[in-house]
């Protein structure tokens, strides 16, 4: 029995990559190229669309449509490509200030729109390619290159906003549970409406030593600690999930999607019938 490597969608000449020894991004492009691959998805038929920092590099290293696009803003960029293509397969591979830091906006309202978009969010937990900065990501009381006396602001949950603001698909996964990665990002690649994936993976060369957890060793043994499967959260009271966070597919619906919506539309259009 073969298993799926992704390397049909890996640059031949691009390793060893750029990213820090520790980091979880090359943990999680290789979950989605893997993925890519047990679906059987085509190079011509997939765009990849990133957008700045860390993450945002993760272009340079396929062979699949790629778009390097403005902070922020790839999720704008994906859109209208989902919207004038609907066939397409369009994954958006962002870190926290692509989606809700800077892209906080184009964030909620993918959500709403519920277009079929794949957006995979690596939350490092500070903004890392320009010096560890707080992000709207940064737990509360954490310390980072700009709270240097611990983060007086609450994070954001980015599964608790996709779901409220209508995601169809919503999961989270860590670097320390790669198997399981792979198999969400399956599932919401799958989905037609939004996905998000989110993929918690503190920054080691920032995050990481300003908050004890300065070797990928000690990163990895926080992620096994805190992160625990979501049938078993459900199961926890208030006090026992304190500091913890689930894993695992959180929200599954299926509501229209903004394309199906939109071939309504075009149809009416069509035929002349406006309201
Ligand atoms: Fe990863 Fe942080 Fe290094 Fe960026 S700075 S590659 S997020 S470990």
């Amino acid at each position: 029995m073969t298993h799926a490597t992704g390397r049909k969608y890996l640059r031949p000449g691009v390793l060893p990559h750029m990213w820090c020894a520790g980091c979880g991004i090359g943990t999680m492009l290789g979950a989605l190229l893997r993925a890519f691959e047990e679906l059987d998805y085509s190079r011509a038929d997939t765009v990849v669309v990133t957008g700045i920092g860390c993450t945002g590099k993760l272009d340079d290293y396929l062979l699949t449509n790629a778009l390097h696009t403005t902070h922020g803003r790839a999720l704008a960029y994906a859109t209208g490509i989902k919207a004038f293509r609907p066939h397409l397969n369009v994954v958006v591979v962002m870190g926290d200030g692509d989606s809700v830091n800077i892209g906080g906006n184009h964030f909620i309202h993918a959500c709403r729109r519920n277009i079929g978009l794949t957006a995979i969010v690596l939350n490092n937990f500070n903004f890392g390619m320009t010096g560890g900065q707080a992000s709207a990501t940064s737990p509360e009381w954490s310390f980072t290159s700009t709270t240097s006396y611990g983060n007086p602001e609450r994070a954001f949950d980015i599964c608790a906003l996709a779901e409220v603001a209508g995601a169809n698909y919503v999961a989270r996964s860590t670097p320390g549970h790669g198997w399981e990665m792979q198999g969400l990002i399956k599932r919401a690649l799958a989905n037609r409406g939004f996905s998000l994936v989110e993929v918690i993976s503190p920054c080691p060369t920032h995050f990481g030593r300003r908050n004890d957890m300065p070797e990928t060793v000690q990163s990895l043994r926080w992620l096994k600690q805190h992160a625990v499967p979501v049938e078993r959260y459900r199961g926890l009271a208030a006090a026992e999930r304190q500091g913890c966070f689930p894993i695992g597919t959180l929200v599954e619906r299926d509501e229209p999607d903004f394309s199906t919506n939109y071939s309504r539309v075009r149809a009416r259009a069509a035929e002349g019938r406006p309201a």
